[in-house]
């Protein structure tokens, strides 16, 4: 397992680290915690929001905290605790006076008498933003004082301005966002961050980047000889400003297909490039002149349809025929909230302020409309907020 210097907070993580939304139970739990472990993931991360993540954590960890064991047999720092990165988050609706008392909660929860990140959970919205300043971030400095917490970060699913805004601060020594291959519209918070030396931990590259362990036979074809999921992987891990990537498995054997390419961090080789060419290619024959080329200038629209995100989803259900996943991501419009903002692309009315912004004119309502048809379906919540 390689590793990484995470940015400003100087520890070195694990290029994977284990996301944990998906326990079951503490018996999972434990068992994916202890094989992550043994692989050599020094990096966990939760939140009081994930529901017995926390809990779970700390279960599984007291043994092993107590017996001392450490990561690749003591060949660095001695003892555990010393080597695990533990992060979690609170979302920014606490006020100042109470975020000490959650953090508290928190460490009970796992057990443990500090906790290395703590994130403010989902910076989504410039509301968010002026609240974390507001009230969060004197708390969490004070927390830091008194060794509760180390470093202080942040996760968003916002837009790419909000995003800006909150590294903009400088308040902050890490981010999670999204961003992979088919993603790419955070690219420059990556490299404000990177400019920064922040932590950059990439949320779901896996699921959210396209529901990439089911790929279509399409998308298979594409990359072959390489697997889509690996791919993205590679991808990432071939940018050394990106410090580490989550993976959400709900059993330990979940951990063998990303863990393959976990040595594997050095720059595309010439194969991975000719695949990664025949994807860009691809969405260019393919979509033609219907291609959105995510350039974002078609905002605002008065009915708040997220008209470039839409757009994206058709992209890759077109070219790659990812339908999958474009259905369940465009399920969850008008279903997430901040989360996952915007309206579906059926409440068009035809208005064409959009029109004239969009450098590529693309017939806007159309293609908005057609992609209501290709991928209408089943309404999707967040995995997190589903009973
Ligand atoms: S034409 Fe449709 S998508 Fe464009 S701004 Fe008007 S309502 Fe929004
Ligand atoms: S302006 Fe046109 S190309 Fe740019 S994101 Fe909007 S629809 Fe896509």
């Amino acid at each position: 397992m390689r590793d990484r210097r995470f940015g400003k907070t100087q520890r070195q993580l694990s290029v994977f680290s284990l996301g944990t939304m998906r326990f079951a139970s503490a018996e999972a739990a434990r068992a994916v915690i202890e094989s992550a472990i043994a692989r050599g993931l020094n990096h966990i991360e939760t939140a009081p929001a994930y529901g017995a993540s926390e809990r779970y954590i700390g279960q599984a960890l007291r043994p092993l905290l107590s017996e001392g064991l450490s990561i690749d047999s003591g060949l660095r720092e001695s003892g555990l605790r010393h080597q695990l990165t533990l992060t979690s988050k609170l979302t920014p609706t606490l006020r100042g006076d109470q975020v000490e008392p959650a953090i508290r909660q928190s460490l009970a929860q796992l057990g443990v008498t500090y906790i290395d990140g703590l994130a403010i959970h989902g910076i989504n919205t410039d509301e968010h933003l002026r609240w974390a300043i507001a009230e969060m971030l004197p708390a969490l400095a004070v927390a830091r004082d008194k060794g509760l917490i180390r470093h202080i970060g942040f996760s968003t699913h916002g837009p790419l301005p909000v995003i800006e805004a909150a590294i903009a601060t400088e308040a902050f020594s890490f981010v999670n966002l999204h961003y992979n291959f088919f993603f790419q519209r955070n690219a420059p918070a990556i490299a404000q961050a990177h400019c920064q030396d922040m932590g950059i931990f990439i949320i779901s590259p896996a699921d959210k980047a396209g529901m990439l362990y089911s790929p279509p036979d399409r998308l298979k074809a594409l990359c072959t000889p390489y697997d889509p999921l690996l791919l993205n992987y590679r991808w990432l891990l071939s940018d050394p400003r990106i410090t580490t990537l989550s993976i959400g498995p709900a059993t330990a054997s979940e951990l063998d297909w990303p863990l393959q390419v976990a040595d594997d961090d050095g720059p595309l080789s010439e194969g991975e490039q000719q695949a990664i060419l025949r994807l860009e290619q691809a969405q260019l024959s393919v979509l033609g002149r219907d291609r959105c080329a995510q350039c974002h200038q078609c905002l605002p629209c008065p009915e708040t349809i997220n008209i470039p995100e839409v757009l994206r989803l058709r992209n890759l259900a077109v070219a790659y025929d990812m339908k999958a996943f474009g259905q369940y991501r465009y399920g969850m419009f008008e279903n997430a909230g901040h989360w996952f903002p915007g309206r579906r692309g059926d409440r068009c009315t035809d208005c064409g302020d959009c029109l004239p912004r969009c450098p590529e004119q693309l017939d806007i309502p159309t293609l908005l409309r057609d992609t209501h048809q290709r991928l209408r379906g089943k309404q999707r919540r967040r995995l997190w907020e589903e009973p």
